[in-house]
């Protein structure tokens, strides 16, 4: 049983994450998302809202499950025996970070592998931050996130 770990903030989910889950899904037997609690970072929608959000875009993908933790996420790769970190690379800027990370975390959990996935070339520029932009100035989003989403989006940035 071969178990990845897709930690992140998902602030919200986006089909951009959605596609690197689903091909994490293909190549491991679980892959769990892990929402990420990082107190240095203000989320516009809650952990618990996140995490919903995460399970009903999910709800199809037999091997997706989703939690949430505020614990170091090596640490989270431990508890939950997994052989693989996901994460995903859109441009040559996301590496260094990516990069930096993987190396950071094989010092504290050596026996987590990194595995960086590309999405389709539709998602290579799209972020959660982009999509809350788009949505405070009523964008068509429709593309690049579930209905559920929006609707959850337009409930806290449209008043
Ligand atoms: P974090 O704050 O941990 O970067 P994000 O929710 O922004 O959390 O991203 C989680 C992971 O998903 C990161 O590895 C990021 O590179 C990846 N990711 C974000 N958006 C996309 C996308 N459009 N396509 C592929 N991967 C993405």
């Amino acid at each position: 049983m071969k178990k990845a770990i897709y930690p992140g903030s998902f602030d919200p989910v986006t089909y951009g994450h959605l596609d690197i889950a689903q091909r994490a899904a293909a190549l491991f037997d679980e892959v769990i998302f892990v929402v990420a609690v990082n107190p240095t970072k203000v989320p516009l929608l809650s952990t618990a809202e996140r995490v919903k959000l995460i399970e009903i875009a999910t709800g199809d993908m037999k091997n997706v499950k989703v939690t949430s933790s505020a614990d170091l996420i090596a640490n989270v790769a431990r508890v939950e025996s997994a052989v693989a970190l996901i994460r995903g690379l859109r441009h040559v800027s996301d590496f260094e970070y990516e990069f930096q990370m993987a190396m950071m975390n094989y010092h504290l959990n050596p026996d987590v592998s990194t595995v960086l996935l590309i999405p389709d070339e539709k998602y290579i520029h799209l972020n959660s931050t982009v999509i809350k932009d788009i949505v405070r100035l009523n964008g068509d989003v429709s593309r690049y996130i579930p209905d559920t989403v929006l609707a959850a989006l337009q409930n806290k940035l449209i008043s």
